[in-house]
Parts: C-alpha cells; structure tokens; sequence
C-alpha cells in the first residue's frame, strides 16, 4: 500500500507539472496581475513546508524588506515558482540545515532569493537543469524524488513576468537561486 501510494503522489505531481506547463504555452500570455505583498506569499508558501523541515531538522530563515514588498504579478504563477524554489533547497539539503530566503530592493529592482547549503549542482549540469525533464544523473540526487520540472516551470513563468532567473551553484556546497523582477 505504501509504494502504490508512493506511486500515486509521484504521478498526481508529474501530471500537474505537465498540466502547468502546458497551461502556460497556451494560456500562459494572459497572466491575472494584481498588486500584492510577496514578503505574505512567501511567508505564507514557507509554512506550507513545516513538516517536511520538522522531519529534516531544516530552519528556514526569512530576512524579507521592511514588512511589504509589492510586486505586479500573477500571483498564483509566483506562488508556484517559490514553492518549486523552496521544494529544491528542502529536498537537495541535508538534515540539521538552514535555508536561507531573502527579499531586497534594489534600483527599481526586486530581489527575490532562495539560498541552501545542499548538495549542490555540479559545473557541467549548471546550464541543463532550467531544461524539461532535466535532473542531475548523480546517484545521490536521484534517489530524490522528482520529475525535472519545477525548474522549466520557475523559469517560464519568469520570463512572462520579464525577470530572469540567476543561479549560483557549487557542489558540496549549495545552491542560491536568484529571481530578478523590473519594478
Ligand atoms: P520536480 O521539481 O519536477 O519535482 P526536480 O526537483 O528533480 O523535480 P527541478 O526542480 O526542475 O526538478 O530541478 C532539476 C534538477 O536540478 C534536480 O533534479 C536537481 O538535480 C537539480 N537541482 C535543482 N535545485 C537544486 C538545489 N537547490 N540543490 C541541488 N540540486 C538542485
Ligand atoms: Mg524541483
């Protein structure tokens, strides 16, 4: 029963992964902006995680601007790209971490960044891992689970937003992933 449940939370994950990205090559140009504080969205997606940290002994600490930060966005889209952004940092970290999420603002910028100090990413998969389907092929990453999509997904919502993603990765060390919208 446990691995037909397994199973079937594996394959509920991959068929809504595939659903938003398909969702977002079709529908994806009509985006339902409005203005709303992305320091609560974040706050808000963190504790959605309470569980999965208690159980890996992971603190996730928040160091957000002020006490609002407002952005102009879909905020749904965004809701999943820091879901997909802190599933990552969880699940590639080990026990015993801390994860660190950080808002800035900066010349009519808007920093948002997810910052773990994980396994990492290593120099010849850096350029492939935004790539559907997509995961480093290391026998201590692919033990975790996971379909290769979160990724495509941050980056596509992205770009319909106009912010780029940087990614800064050194394994054995961690990861931090940097989301840049324009003000
Ligand atoms: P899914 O997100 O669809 O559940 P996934 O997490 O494997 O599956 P992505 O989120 O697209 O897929 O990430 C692609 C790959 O990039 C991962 O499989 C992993 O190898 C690597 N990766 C992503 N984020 C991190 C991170 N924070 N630390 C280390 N490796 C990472
Ligand atoms: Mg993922």
């Amino acid at each position: 029963i446990t691995i037909v449940l397994n199973e079937t939370e594996r394959l509920t994950k991959l068929t809504n992964s595939l659903l938003t990205l398909n969702n977002l090559n079709t529908k994806g140009m009509l985006l339902d902006k409005t203005d709303f504080d992305i320091n609560q969205v974040i706050r808000n997606t963190a504790s959605t995680f309470e569980g999965t940290c208690h159980n890996k002994s992971i603190a996730i600490e928040m160091i957000l601007t002020g006490n609002e930060m407002y952005v102009h966005a879909d905020m749904g889209k965004i809701q999943q790209v820091l879901y997909n952004l802190m599933d990552n940092a969880i699940k590639f970290s080990h026990h015993d971490s801390v994860i660190h999420i950080e808002t800035s603002e900066k010349k009519n910028k808007l920093f948002v960044s997810v910052k773990d100090t994980g396994i990492g990413i290593p120099k010849e998969d850096l350029d492939r891992i935004f790539e559907r389907f997509y995961r480093v092929d290391k026998s201590h990453s692919n033990q975790k689970k996971g379909s290769g999509l979160g990724l495509s997904i941050v980056k596509h919502v992205a770009e319909l937003h106009g912010a780029t993603v940087e990614l800064e990765s050194t394994e054995h060390i961690g990861t931090t992933i940097r989301v840049v919208f324009p003000q």
